[in-house]
């Protein structure tokens, strides 16, 4: 359409509620949201208005429910609500709400996180931006250098340096990077296609790189890449950073470089560990580590960083984690992909479910997607909004961006899965026959 917002006359429309509050959100927060992917603009339509959320379900300001696959956007791995994550937070709530001063919490979430990553020391803050902000810095400090490497469709936050061909909303949004984005500082920043191995020199700080990328649709990392880039660090002496927000504590305790056996130098974790709080993580080798304030000259701050409801949620998550709860969740999303998979393309639409050990995607077209220009091939096709409205229709939420992964929780039950194939069959046919 002209406003480039795609065809609404969808098979789903948003609720009376929802619609008012979100001609009111216009008119005090920009584009209505607090976050640019959840204004619906490249699926079309008026977002729903979350009133709350219990297990794997959502419910809307209209009344409406949906089986929800976004769980705040992998925060939620438990799904919505768990009673314990709430009665910890509430617990720790009611003995103040944040304090600015140490606490034993999150001595004991930063010991989790160590033990099951291997990082030796790690900081805790309050967003993935910050950490992988943080993490860049550090990695500058550490080797004198001011060069980094990113590759095209991975998505690190929102900082100027690593906005540059970012996924997520940056590629729904089809920005190239961000206005206000001052060319000195995107100007140490090479970026390179995902799955091939860019040249490395000894101007390189680090190389920051999703271990799997889930901001352009999933995409796996081939054979050999994560070695590959290893390698080509160490000839270089740069550092390898793992953005682990969306992986770490989702593919297993260890997150992606335990499951792939991967090193970071540095990674940086969040989402999941924050319980559904915002917090979020730094961490790496002592030595890096200690680049920071108080010990270092890297200055690095927060008023809420360690925020005692956040570590109060993020231990009592993670204490619900053992091993083989990633094995249960696991299983769940394999039924869920061959589910996927069998509905959509024997409605004749071409379909690719990717799955990587808990995260699952969906791509339009004949070929696996390798890299961001085959994540935009995909979404050329229109046809991931067409199917994601059909869906809604049919009370299962995905992802309201064609460059985003499905997230599973551990409430998702068998007959939630079924529920959603059985979704998925309709919602197909529907697209399919729409022409
Ligand atoms: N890194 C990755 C891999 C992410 O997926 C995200 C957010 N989705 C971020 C960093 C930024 O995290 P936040 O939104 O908490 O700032």
């Amino acid at each position: 359409m002209a406003d480039g917002r795609v065809d609404t006359k969808a098979t789903w429309r948003a609720g009376p509620v929802s619609t008012a509050l979100f001609e009111r959100a216009l008119g005090v927060i920009p584009g209505g949201v607090n976050s640019p992917v959840r204004a619906f603009g490249s699926v079309g339509g008026t977002p729903y208005f979350v009133e709350r959320a219990r297990g794997a379900r959502v419910t809307d300001a209209d009344g409406n429910e949906y089986l929800d696959y976004v769980q705040s956007w992998g925060a939620s791995i438990l799904g919505h609500a768990h009673p314990d994550v709430l009665a910890a937070i509430s617990e720790a709530a009611s003995r103040g709400t944040t304090f600015g001063a140490p606490t034993g919490q999150e001595v004991r979430l930063a010991e989790t996180i160590c033990e099951a990553t291997g990082c030796e020391l790690v900081r805790l803050v309050s967003s993935g931006t910050e950490a992988t902000m943080t993490a860049i810095r550090v990695a500058r400090a550490a080797t004198g250098r001011t060069k980094i490497v990113k590759f095209a469709g991975c998505y690190h936050g929102h900082s100027d340096a690593l906005l540059a061909a970012g996924g997520s909303g940056v590629a729904t949004l089809g920005f190239p990077g961000s206005a206000g984005v001052p060319a000195g500082a995107v100007a140490d920043t090479v970026v390179a296609p995902y799955n091939e191995i860019p040249p490395i020199d000894d101007t390189v700080a680090c190389v920051i790189v999703e271990p799997v990328a889930a901001n352009m649709g999933l995409v796996a990392p081939e054979p050999g890449f994560l070695a590959g880039l290893r390698a080509a660090c160490d000839a270089a002496g740069a550092l390898l950073v793992l953005d682990e927000v969306i992986t770490g504590f989702r593919l297993g305790r260890g997150g992606a470089a335990a499951h792939l056996g991967i090193r970071g130098d540095l990674s940086t974790l969040g989402k999941v560990i924050g319980g559904g709080l915002p917090l979020a993580a730094v961490g790496g080798r002592r030595e890096l580590m200690e680049q920071l304030a108080p010990v270092g000259p890297v200055y690095q701050a927060g008023t809420l960083s360690g925020n005692p409801l956040a570590t109060a949620a993020g231990l009592a998550v993670t204490e619900l984690l053992p091993p083989e709860r990633f094995d249960d969740l696991a299983a769940t999303v394999d039924v869920l992909a061959a589910g996927l998979r069998e509905a959509i393309s024997s409605a004749g639409l071409p379909v690719q479910i990717p799955v990587v050990r808990t995260l699952f995607g969906i791509f339009f077209g004949e070929e696996p997607v390798r890299d961001f220009d085959g994540a935009k091939q995909s979404a050329a096709s229109g046809l991931y909004e067409r199917f994601f409205r059909a869906m809604l229709a049919r009370g299962v939420a995905l992802a309201p961006s064609a460059y985003e992964v499905g997230f599973c929780s551990l409430a998702h039950t068998g007959s939630d899965v079924a529920q959603t194939v059985e979704a998925a069959e309709l919602a197909a046919r529907e697209v399919a026959t729409a022409g």
